[in-house]
């Protein structure tokens, strides 16, 4: 959705018979690469996309004898999974006219895993389609890309995705911030109607950044909770201090915490907007820290204090 022109050049390029035997799409988790890999497969078994034969509801349950998703433990492709992809390709289709294999999170290979992947896509076998998956493509090998044709994914602007959510019958106010939050990646939006949990968890986590910043809450305690959903909360507090600097700036902004707009000015109280733009800095060197694998309760403990700190 919203990736039309992509889906467009792809299926032109399936009919002309001129699509590369590797493409590489990239974009942010969440924006669709898996779900437009699949379509890719469905057009080359099925170019009608019955959605009904055989070789539809194969691939529409995942077990498409010449289909094959490879993820990667941990994010990160080992040369196991490049000798994966090779033994599928290798072998001639059962029933389909090609055989498609999707390799995920192609910026984080082992240096064996892309050499091996790098000698599979110099010789491809015949009717073979080898579809690698990216957050950008300047986190992958230059070596892979050049012999890849590249498709970006792109954020969905605000409309379709409130469009997707007053579909669902969403309430206005989750409806406001699902979209701001999701930052036009329709997978996230997904995700987070799938998880019961998350408004709960979202509304302790604002009661907390107010409780920290107004020095009432012990601020290790907070950071106790935060280090058990690092990402998350490194994610709504970011969302939360954004707010602060534009509530700051501008007192007609709408936030996209709108729903806690009272817990907000609260904040805003507590904390002048130079140390909003300093928490926000912390934030960020919080995420750092986090992919460096520190440790999280150390991460937490040290962005709370910062938080608490007058
Ligand atoms: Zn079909």
């Amino acid at each position: 959705m919203g990736n039309e022109r992509i889906v467009t050049a792809l299926f032109h390029g399936i009919e002309t018979g001129r699509l590369a035997n590797t493409l590489l799409f990239t974009g942010p988790a969440g924006s669709g690469k898996k779900t437009l890999a699949a379509k890719v497969a469905q057009k080359l078994f099925c170019p009608d996309l019955c959605g009904r034969c055989p070789s539809c509801t194969l691939l529409a349950r995942e077990i498409h004898p010449d289909y094959l998703l490879i993820g990667s433990e941990g994010g990160v492709v080992k040369l196991e999974q490049a000798r994966q992809l090779k033994a599928f390709l290798s072998a001639p289709p059962n029933s389909a006219a090609y055989k498609v294999a999707v390799l995920e999170n192609c910026h984080n290979l082992t240096v064996e895993a892309g050499n091996s992947l790098l000698k599979i896509l110099e010789e491809p076998p015949a009717a073979s389609i080898c579809i690698l998956t990216a957050d950008s493509a300047a986190n992958v090998l230059p070596t892979l890309v050049s012999r890849s044709q590249v498709y970006t994914l792109t954020a969905l602007p605000r409309a379709i995705i409130s469009g997707v959510l007053q579909e669902k019958k969403i309430p206005e106010n989750q409806s406001w911030f699902l979209t701001g939050y999701s930052e036009g990646i329709l997978g996230r939006v997904l995700e987070l109607l799938a998880e019961s949990d998350f408004w709960q968890r979202r509304q302790q986590m604002a009661l907390e950044i107010k409780e920290v910043l107004a020095r009432r809450r012990d601020p290790l305690l907070s950071s106790d909770n935060w280090q058990l959903f690092p990402e998350e909360a490194l994610d709504l507090l970011e969302f939360w201090l954004r707010d602060m600097i534009m509530l700051h700036i501008n007192p007609d902004y709408i936030p996209v915490n709108k729903d806690l707009q009272a817990s907000l000015e609260e904040c805003l109280a507590n904390c002048p907007e130079d140390k909003s733009i300093a928490l926000l800095d912390q934030c960020a060197q919080a995420r750092e820290r986090l992919q460096a694998r520190c440790n999280p309760r150390l991460v937490f403990d040290c962005l709370a204090l910062k938080m608490w700190e007058v």
